[in-house]
């Protein structure tokens, strides 16, 4: 009945997440509001962790990719859950830092390293980079160079796989942005480049296909591909690549509709598509790493927000406006992304009305979600919940407006506690001169 098993409903007619009445947690900490379920966090890690120790080489693991949602709370979780993390910024490095997460785990991603941020990955002790192109290569050479160091680094690829999801994020096909491709020839030669230079170890190789991925065979068919690019790098060079991360991507349930995907299932299938491959191209196998985001928190999240107008356009349009927004949901503004959403204090209400759930941005664009069921009556002061909104909701807030981001509630077992706090006015005006 409901779209992820830590939603219920009590008998008071409230929606509850974690075990907790999402009422009496608007009443504490205001709205709008971030909650996480740091138990379905752990949960989420495990199922990969367990899966990957199972079916692949000594070595391989998960690394959270933290763009999904960064904060210092989450980092002590992944070093407690002994993940790995992928790291796109300084400011996600810092914050892991701050965390007491020991950067040697972590993987330093993104198209457009500057030297600062190699400068600054180095210094902290980053003990990966995933070089995008050349030009990034040459600069991770010289600051390598500079301090002395051999500096691990993987280069990422692009498989040439089309994932069929939404285009804004399909990032392995040969036109993308993103690394170097294979069938132009062009990763040979970023290879060929890699192994030349003195101050790099080239550990393996990366691809990442695309994020929201349902299609059945993409993560198998992206491992055989790359697996046929270390064969024959190991026949060009007598290389032999001990990694082979996959990426991110795979789906998780947002609306009903949506299929269930077995993640353990899913590892053993690649799995046995690296096992096959490998066997076939006679190379021994690498070690493999996955680096989920969306399906380690996406579920572990949910958004509160309180009604503040309700609007009917007879013979066109209902409207219920609520106290966020875009600022700190832009998905739908973005990809048209699909959400539950739910009148989290009058569960057993039945839902006649057909709206459209909008924020309070100046912005026509500033939909949560369209074509919600609500109660007839729904009104001022009602409280509205957002499910899923643990991955790319946080991470991609804003103040536009100058509106203040909301807080992130931790749940855990009976407690709730505040990972980080509401945005105030003097946060806002911090950086004006
Ligand atoms: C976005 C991204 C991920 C995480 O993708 P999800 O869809 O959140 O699992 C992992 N790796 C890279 C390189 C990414 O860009």
């Amino acid at each position: 009945m409901f779209i992820c098993d830590n939603l219920g409903a009590n008998a008071d007619g409230h929606l509850t997440f974690a075990g907790q009445d999402t009422a009496a947690l608007a009443a504490r900490y205001g709205t709008p509001l971030y909650l996480m379920d740091e138990a379905r966090v752990r949960h989420n890690c495990r199922v990969y962790r367990d899966a990957m120790r199972a079916h692949f080489a000594a070595g391989s693991r998960p690394l959270y990719a933290g763009k999904a949602n960064c904060f210092a709370q989450l980092y002590r979780i992944m070093a407690e859950e002994d993940m790995g993390v992928d790291v796109v910024s300084c400011g996600e490095i810092r914050t892991a830092e701050k965390a007491g997460y020991d950067l040697a785990n972590a993987y330093f991603h993104g198209n457009c390293k500057t030297d600062a941020d190699i400068a600054c990955a180095m210094a902290r002790g980053v003990g990966y980079f995933v070089a995008d192109n050349a030009d990034e290569l040459a600069a991770i050479e010289a600051e390598a160079a500079r301090r002395g160091v051999r500096q691990k680094v993987l280069l990422r690829l692009t498989p040439g796989i089309d994932t069929h999801t939404y285009e804004a994020v399909n990032t392995g096909r040969v036109d993308s942005k993103f690394g170097a491709a294979i069938e132009t020839g062009q990763a040979a030669e970023l290879t060929a480049l890699a192994l030349r230079q003195a101050h790099i170890e080239l550990t393996g190789f990366h691809c990442h296909v695309g994020s929201q991925v349902f299609a059945e065979d993409v993560f198998e068919r992206a491992a055989v591909v790359m697996l046929e690019f270390i064969a024959a790098m190991r026949d060009a060079h007598g290389y032999t690549a001990q990694q082979l991360d996959l990426g991110g991507g795979y789906g998780v349930r947002y609306v009903a509709d949506d299929p269930v995907l077995d993640i353990g299932e899913k590892i053993a299938s690649v799995a046995a598509a690296v096992h096959a491959a490998c066997a076939r191209l006679n190379i021994p196998e690498p070690a493999i790493l996955l680096e989920p985001g969306r399906s380690i928190v996406a579920d572990a999240g949910l958004t509160l927000y309180t009604v503040g107008a309700v609007k009917r356009i007879p013979g066109y349009k209902n409207y219920v406006a609520v106290d966020g927004g875009m600022g700190d949901n832009p998905r739908f503004a973005l990809y048209k992304s699909r959400y539950t959403v739910l009148p989290a204090g009058r569960m057993d209400a039945p839902r006649p009305l057909d709206c459209s759930v909008v924020g309070r941005c100046c912005e026509s664009g500033d939909i949560i979600q369209e074509n919600v069921p609500m109660p007839e009556d729904i009104r001022r002061g009602d409280l509205v919940a957002v499910c899923t909104t643990g991955a790319y909701n946080y991470s991609m807030a804003s103040n536009y407006n100058r509106v203040p981001r909301p807080p992130i509630v931790m749940l855990r077992g009976d407690e709730s506690f505040v990972a980080v706090r509401r945005e105030t006015f003097d946060d806002l005006c911090a950086l004006d001169a």
